[in-house]
Formats: structure tokens, sequence, C-alpha cells
């Protein structure tokens, strides 16, 4: 094996400055399965984002917390990856911040695959379904997703033990830690005053911010240190957003892009830290990432698009997804090498039958 091609070692915590990233990552230009963790202090006051989930982040992060004296954990958004350690992390003083929309999430975590999985079968494809999820071959899917008995009663349940036994093997036992939590509530948002532009979020600490940023989930945050000029943006900038097919939205994933480009150009952010990929520095690079990123997304909003019309907008997502998956296009290539269930990032079927549905919602107003 050629020497490159070799698995780099990597060391956690890394540094970015005062920045400590620990991560999964064994190759700087991939992404980590597992989040991304960042620590760091503000005004002495110790912050960890994003637990992450797994025995070897949670003991790495017992052993780096372990003489913090009071530590405030913050949570981009409600994904397992990001905080399934939260319970084991959390101290007795650790205080712990969410959306107000994960509330609803926190007493059924498994949602995040179980939930997801159930969605997918109940409103799309059956079959193509079955057969994406890589247990049973074509012939089989189709078996099972005929058979009104089998596909109503048998399958569903079968699907939730499925979904359940692979995210136990991921993330272990995970109980909600539900003590010392503040929900950020959007009713309670103030107005934040930053170089040139105003945005409404809460204040966490001294020149230290939190900003809806939906779309990846309804409950997302993009955390913002103005001292130092880092923004936190979990799982907002991914591609291909959304791949939550209970709580994300197309439309938001485009307004959030816009709004973390907004922030970059007018604060000057010199290091953008990323929930999957390693933190991009320098103003330059970061507006480049999030421009291409912003690219990438309308580039295949507009594939899907014209092949709705191609199809006489008879807006069926899996006739659509099938000929979007097809297309003899080098994107649509690199997103069929990292389609779901290659890695749960990527859902391009997700994004197919919610672009068609807001679509829908458009011409019909349902
Ligand atoms: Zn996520």
């Amino acid at each position: 094996m050629n020497d490159f091609r070799k698995k780099q070692k990597i060391e956690n915590p890394q540094y970015f400055n005062s920045l400590k990233m620990f991560t999964s990552s064994v190759k700087k230009n991939r992404a980590s399965a597992v989040a991304n963790t960042y620590c760091f202090e503000i005004n002495k006051n110790h912050y960890t984002i994003d637990t992450s989930c797994g025995k070897k982040r949670r003991n790495e992060l017992k052993g780096f917390l372990k003489d913090k004296r009071k530590n405030t954990i913050l949570c981009t958004h409600y994904h397992n990856d990001h905080i399934a350690n939260n319970w084991l992390i959390a101290k007795k003083n650790t205080a712990i911040i969410y959306h107000k929309n994960a509330k609803s999430k926190i007493n059924w975590l498994r949602t995040n695959s179980t939930g997801q999985i159930l969605k997918m079968y109940s409103t799309m494809d059956k079959k193509s379904v079955l057969s994406r999820l890589g247990f049973f071959n074509k012939k089989t899917a189709a078996f099972l997703a005929q058979s009104p008995l089998i596909s109503r009663f048998i399958i569903p349940p079968l699907l939730f033990i499925i979904a359940y036994i692979v995210s136990f093997k991921n993330t272990g036992f995970m109980f909600p830690k539900k003590r010392n939590i503040t929900w950020l509530d959007p009713e309670k948002k103030v107005k934040i005053d930053l170089n040139s532009i105003t945005i409404e979020g809460w204040i966490i600490d001294k020149d230290f911010y939190a900003f809806e940023t939906p779309g990846h989930t309804d409950c997302h945050i993009t955390f913002y240190n103005n001292e130092e000029k880092i923004l936190f943006c979990g799982d907002a900038l991914n591609f291909l957003n959304p791949n939550d097919i209970q709580f994300g939205s197309i439309e938001k994933t485009f307004s959030t892009i816009d709004l973390i480009l907004n922030i970059a150009k007018d604060e000057d952010i010199k290091t953008l830290a990323l929930g999957h990929y390693y933190p991009i520095t320098g103003k330059e690079n970061i507006i480049k990432y999030i421009e291409k990123i912003k690219e990438k997304h309308e580039y295949v909003y507009g594939l899907v698009k014209s092949q709705a019309k191609i199809g006489g907008c008879h807006l069926h997502p899996e006739k659509i997804y099938k000929e979007v998956i097809n297309l003899d296009d080098p994107l649509i290539a690199k997103l069929r090498r990292i389609n779901f269930p290659v890695s749960t990032l990527v859902f391009l079927d997700v994004f197919v039958y919610k672009l068609l549905a807001e679509i829908k919602k458009e011409i019909t107003g349902y």
C-alpha cells in the first residue's frame, strides 16, 4: 500500500488556536461518521459543543473534562451521533442547552433512527425503501411490499427492531438527561447586532451567541464565538441536506446556508467549525466553501426540478428519484457513491421526496 493511502493516526484533541476538536476522522479530507466535538473557554466558562456518541469519544471527553470544574454542553441538534454521550458526560452541575424544538424528541431519542426508517417506509415507495436498506434483495423486497398483510403488520415492527439494533450498536445505551436543561425558545430571541447586520438569536455568554439554523432538522442551532470569530455550524452545511425526513426542510436548508454565508462575510469569520469535517480556516476559504455548498445544493435542486418537468410533472417521487440517481452527471455520480446506506449523511431519495412535496404544496396549497 502506498504511504499516502495508509490511515493517518489522528490524536484527540486537535488544536485550532484555543479551540480543541475531537474527531473520528482518519483523513483530513474525509467526513467523520461520528460527529466532531469542540471544547473551548469563554469568560472562564468551559463549553463543549456536541458530546457525540460511542465509547471512544466518551472516554476521551471524560478524561479531558475531568479537571473542568463547570462545563456547559451545547447541542447543535437532536441527532444521536451528536448528543448520545450527553447523559454520561454531564456531571451534577453541568448545564445542557438545546433548541426548544428538541424538547419533544428528548424522550424518544431513538426516533433519529427508528422514526426515520418508519417514516421513509410509510411515505415513500415501499419496495424501493426495503431494497435500498440493504437487508433484502429486490425480489424479496417486492414480495414483502406487495403483500398487504406483511407490508402493513410485519414490516413496520421488523424495521423498528432492525433500526433499533443498528442504533444500539452505534450508540449503546442512551438515556435522556433531563436535569439542568435550558431550552432556547424562539419567542425569547433578542436582536444581536453584529458588524453590519442584526440577527435575532440568544446570548449564551459574553460575545457568544446562538442562532436558529433549521433545514437539517427543525431544532438546529449555530453557535458563534464573536471574540475569536469561530462559527460552529453543526450539520447545517452538510451535503446533501436535509437527510432527516421527519424534521428536515429544503426551503430552510437554503435560507440557513444564506444566513451562514452572510455572517461569514459580515463578521470576517476565521474558523468554520463543522459537524463532520475538518474546520475551515481563513475568511476567503470559508466563503468559498459555503458558496460551493450552496452551488451544489442548487445544482441538485435544479436537476430534480427539471426531471419533474420532463416526467410530465406527475411528481412521482420514486420515478423521479430513479431518473435523477441514474443521470450521467459527475455530481450525481459522487452522490451515488456516498448515498444511504453507505453513509447516513446523504439521502438523495429524501431530498427528492421533500422537494416534490414542497412543489406540490406550492401548486395545491396542501
Ligand atoms: Zn445531523
